[in-house]
């Protein structure tokens, strides 16, 4: 895998700028979105810079499924037991900060496909 440039992301996780977090590991950090898309709207991240699933090596999997996992506990911890977990790659796609995040959102309904 290769690591990437410092985003605002790495900022949070330095505590150089403040976020609401609601998980923390050795791996993985979770925080209230800034600008939330749901009622319920944390970003995971991993701590290593990576910049999206598409910069995902072979060896980055079980990273990957402890982020998944991460999604499932800070949503099951705020008392969502449904909720949509989705990551943007790439620019065209939507992504604003390149350094993995899956969304976790939850407290409304929501349509599929979407936007
Ligand atoms: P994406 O467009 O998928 O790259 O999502 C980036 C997300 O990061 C957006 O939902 C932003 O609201 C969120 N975001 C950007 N800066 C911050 C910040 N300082 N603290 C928390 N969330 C942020």
């Amino acid at each position: 895998m290769s690591d990437n440039a410092p985003t605002i992301f790495s900022r949070i996780i330095a505590r150089e700028i403040p976020a609401t977090i609601v998980y923390e590991d050795e791996q993985a950090l979770a925080f209230k979105d800034i600008h939330p898309a749901a009622p319920f709207h944390v970003l995971v991240i991993p701590k290593r810079p990576l910049a999206s699933i598409e910069a995902m090596s072979p060896e980055d999997a079980a990273l990957f499924g402890h982020l998944v996992w991460v999604c499932k506990k800070v949503a099951n911890d705020a008392g969502h037991s449904a909720y949509r977990v989705v990551a943007n790659a790439g620019a065209e796609v939507g992504q604003t900060v390149f350094h993995h995040h899956f969304h976790v959102l939850a407290g409304r309904s929501f349509k599929w496909p979407p936007g």
